[in-house]
C-alpha cells in the first residue's frame, strides 16, 4: 500500500490514536478468523494471565501485514472478511532462530551407520563441503527454498539460515548472497570448521575468516557466529571471530557447548551475543551467566535425537530464569529435520519442558533469539504469521507426536498453506 492512499483516506485505519483492542481501530477490509478454541498471543496481559496469554473461544483480526485486533470472538468487530477457524487452535508462527540450508547433497550413509552401531570414516561436514563447493547456484537456491517450503508446510514463518559449508571466500559469499534471497534472517558461519585447504594451519583460516572472507560476506549477512568447540575454533579463536564480525555491523551469535564444556556460553554471554546455541554440556556459571544476560539459550534437541547425544537441560535453564528458544538446526549432517513440532515433542517428552514452555521457546523465544519483536507473538501491530492447529490446543502438538496437524500457515496477512 502507498502511503499517499493511507494519507487521503479517512478510515479509521489509519488512525493510530484509538486503543487497538477498540472496534473503531479496525478497517472494514481487514479479515477476522474466529471461532478459535484457543488462541496463544505470548503477552501475557491478554487472556488467562500466563506467558501465553491464552484466549479461549477467540478471534483474531488481520488487517494488511499485521495483527489489528485480539480477544474474544464475541467481542470481535465487524470486517467483511471471515474465516472459520471451526474450533481450532491459533498460534503464532514459529520463529525457526537457527539452521544451516544452504547445502548440496545429503548424509544418508553416515546416519544410516551410526544408527546402526557400524563405524563410518567418511569426512561429516567435509563431504557436505565438498558437494556445496561442486553444486551450481540454481542448485543450492534450490535447495534453500525447498526446505524453507518444507518448514513453512510446517508452521515455520521466520527460518535463519547460516553459510558455512563452502569455506572459501568465494563459497561463503556465495551461499550468502543465495540465502539473503530467502530470508531476511542471514548468518555468516565461515567458522564452522577450519576449511580443509587450511587443516594444518589454523590460524592462516582465522586471519582469512576475520579479513577478506568477512570482507566478501558482511553485505549480505546480519549475524556472525562461530563454532566453538574442540576440534572447531577455540575460546580466543572465536572472540578474534565475532569481534571482527561485530565491527563490521553483524550481530554475534555462538554454537556453545553442544559436544563438551567450553568456553562458548561465557562467550556468548561476554560479547552480549543474541543466543548461545546448543548449551548442551553447561557448568552452574554458565547456566548462571545465561540467566542474568540477554543471551538467550538455544536448544536444538534434533542434534541429539540424530546423534543418539545427551539431551540439554531445558529445565534446568527455565528455573534458572534463562531465556530459551527451540530450534530445528536444520542441516544434513546432524539434524535433518525443518520440522519444529517434531523439536517440541522432544523437548516436552526429554528435556523437561512443559507444552506451555516448548510452545513459547518455539515462538516467542525464537524471536528473542533473533531480537525480534514484530513475529513471535500475536498482539495488536505484530506481523500476521500464524498457524491454525487441526487441534482444540497447541499441547496437541507434544502430546499427538509426528501427526500433521498444521492446517493452515498465514504470513505476513496472507494465506501460504
Ligand atoms: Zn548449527
Amino acid at each position: 500500500m502507498n502511503s499517499g492512499h493511507e494519507t487521503t483516506n479517512n478510515a479509521p485505519a489509519t488512525t493510530n490514536n484509538a486503543p487497538a483492542t477498540t472496534n473503531s481501530a479496525v478497517a472494514a477490509t481487514a479479515t477476522v478468523i474466529t471461532n478459535i478454541a484457543s488462541l496463544v498471543t505470548n503477552d501475557p496481559s491478554l487472556g488467562d494471565g500466563t506467558p501465553l496469554g491464552l484466549i479461549q473461544d477467540a478471534a483474531v483480526v488481520i488487517d494488511g501485514d499485521r495483527i489489528a485486533w485480539v480477544g474474544e470472538k464475541s467481542k470481535a468487530p465487524a470486517t467483511d472478511n471471515r474465516l472459520d477457524a471451526g474450533g481450532r487452535a491459533v498460534i503464532p508462527g514459529f520463529v525457526d532462530s537457527h539452521s544451516h540450508l544452504v547445502f548440496a547433497g545429503d548424509r544418508t550413509a553416515e546416519f544410516n551407520a551410526r544408527m546402526s552401531g557400524q563405524p563410518y570414516a567418511a569426512g561429516g561436514i567435509r563431504t557436505t563441503v565438498a558437494a556445496t563447493r561442486a553444486a551450481t547456484d540454481a542448485q543450492l537456491d534450490a535447495n534453500v527454498a525447498r526446505y524453507l517450503a518444507e518448514a513453512l508446510r510446517q508452521g515455520t514463518t521466520v527460518m535463519e539460515t547460516k553459510s558455512g559449508y563452502g569455506l572459501t571466500v568465494e563459497d561463503e559469499a556465495r551461499a550468502l548472497r543465495i540465502a539473503a534471497r530467502h530470508t531476511d534472517e542471514v548468518t555468516f558461519l565461515g567458522a564452522h570448521i577450519v576449511s580443509p585447504d587450511h587443516a594444518d594451519d589454523p590460524a592462516t583460516y582465522v586471519a582469512l575468516v576475520t579479513g577478506d572472507m568477512l570482507d566478501a560476506c558482511a553485505p549480505y549477512a546480519r549475524w556472525v557466529d562461530v563454532f566453538c568447540e574442540k576440534g572447531a575454533f577455540d575460546g580466543d579463536q572465536a572472540r578474534a571471530i565475532l569481534t571482527a564480525g561485530r565491527s563490521r555491523g553483524l550481530l554475534p551469535r555462538v554454537h556453545a557447548n553442544q559436544l563438551t564444556h567450553g568456553p562458548g556460553v561465557q562467550l556468548a554471554v561476554e560479547l552480549d551475543a543474541a543466543s548461545a546455541d546448543h548449551c548442551t554440556h553447561l557448568t552452574d556459571a554458565d547456566v548462571d551467566a545465561l540467566a542474568n544476560s540477554a543471551t538467550v539459550a538455544t536448544l536444538l534437541p534434533g542434534a541429539e535425537f540424530s546423534t543418539r547425544a545427551e539431551w540439554p537441560d531445558a529445565r534446568r535453564l527455565i528455573d534458572a530464569g534463562a531465556t530459551v528458544a527451540l530450534s530445528t538446526d536444520c542441516n544434513p549432517g546432524s539434524s535433518f529435520t525443518s520440522s519444529v513440532p517434531f523439536c517440541i515433542a522432544l523437548a516436552v517428552r526429554d528435556m523437561g519442558m512443559t507444552p506451555d514452555e516448548a510452545l513459547w521457546s518455539a515462538t516467542a523465544g525464537g524471536a528473542a533469539a533473533l531480537r525480534r519483536t514484530d513475529v513471535g507473538r500475536l498482539t495488536p501491530g505484530a506481523r500476521a504469521d500464524l498457524v491454525l492447529l487441526d487441534a482444540p490446543s497447541h499441547v496437541h502438538l507434544a502430546y499427538r507426536p509426528g501427526v500433521p496437524l498444521v492446517s493452515q500457515v498465514w504470513r505476513s496477512g496472507r494465506r501460504t498453506v
